[in-house]
């Protein structure tokens, strides 16, 4: 038994580490699988973005296609109406970043459609729909190179100016201008490591930069303390105005004046309206609403 010990403790180790690897192939390859499945159709024209109307039509989803695949969304239902503001809350699992992936055509709907301007968005370049649409994404990952690069990712060719002002909206300049290397500092991995909080700016300040007509901001504030989240929520209702924007959200306090709040409970849209509305109705979001009133945190 003593002999065993050691070569089986060791195998542990190795065993978690090609677990990990295959993890790591395993997403490489569903990416791959992903790109094929979402390529072009022959011939497909760019997307018209007129006045940016986006629809959600019986939206049905699965992650994995195969007959025992577990249903993520039911006949979801919704529109961002031009230039609107519209807040997606509900429970985390309940199917909230799986629409945001759906609109960025991550993945393609099993059933219904997205349609923005009335056009089909599987039937449009990707390249196109991708341009149209700015997402700041729950979990920002930044490349391995300066942050003024991480910045100007969001328009290549945007001059400094521009990139500064995107960092000022997002109020992560002062934070950069404090470094020793400024906007050439190198970020990620190898780099400056950035709180939660601090990529969540950068990665705000490449969407504004970006200046797309459609913006998604998929519990973009999360990791900033109330402060902090309060002013850069102002500057993003600022940005907002005249955009399509869909807002995904947890603390319901920041969804409050969006037009239109859809409260999603397990993949269904369970009920939606403006904030007094929902209240007046006395369902799950006055439900939700009470709890966090009283200071207890989402779930
Ligand atoms: P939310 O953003 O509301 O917390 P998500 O849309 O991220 O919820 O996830 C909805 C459900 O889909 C969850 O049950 C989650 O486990 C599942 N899910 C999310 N991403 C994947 C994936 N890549 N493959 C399989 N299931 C997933
Ligand atoms: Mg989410």
């Amino acid at each position: 038994m003593i002999q065993l010990y050691i070569p089986l403790n060791f195998l542990g180790v190795l065993y978690r580490e090609i677990k990990q690897s295959l993890t790591d192939l395993d997403k490489m390859f569903g990416l791959l699988d992903r790109e094929r499945e979402v390529a072009d159709a022959p011939g497909a024209p760019a997307l018209q973005v007129r006045d940016g109307t986006v629809r959600f039509e019986g939206v049905h989803f699965a992650y994995d296609s195969g007959p025992n695949g577990r249903p993520i969304l039911h006949d979801v239902s919704f529109e961002i109406p031009a230039g609107r503001t519209v807040a997606v809350v509900g429970a985390s699992g309940a199917g909230k970043s799986t629409l945001a992936r759906l609109l960025y055509r991550f993945y393609d709907v099993s059933g219904g459609r997205i349609t923005i301007d009335g056009q089909d968005i599987r039937a449009v370049q990707q390249d196109s729909l991708r341009r149209a649409i700015g997402i700041v994404p729950q979990d920002t990952v930044l490349f391995n190179d300066t942050v003024g690069y991480n910045i100007a990712y969001g328009r290549p060719g945007a001059t400094t100016d521009e990139v500064v002002a995107a960092a000022r909206s997002a109020h992560i300049h002062d934070f950069i201008a404090a470094t020793p290397q400024g906007y050439e500092t190198m970020v990620g991995e190898r780099g400056l490591k950035l709180s939660g909080g601090e990529k969540q700016r950068v990665a705000i300040a490449r969407t504004l930069l970006k200046n797309p007509p459609i913006m998604v901001f998929d519990e973009a504030t999360s990791a900033l303390d109330s402060a902090n989240e309060r002013a850069i929520q102002a500057e993003l209702r600022q940005v907002a105005r005249g955009r399509s924007t869909l807002i995904i959200a947890h603390r319901l306090s920041t969804v409050v004046d969006a037009h239109r709040i859809v409260v999603l409970h397990q993949g269904r849209v369970a009920e939606s309206g403006t904030h007094d509305q929902l209240l007046a109705a006395g369902g799950r979001y006055a439900q939700m609403w009470r709890l966090q009133q009283a200071g207890a945190e989402p779930e």
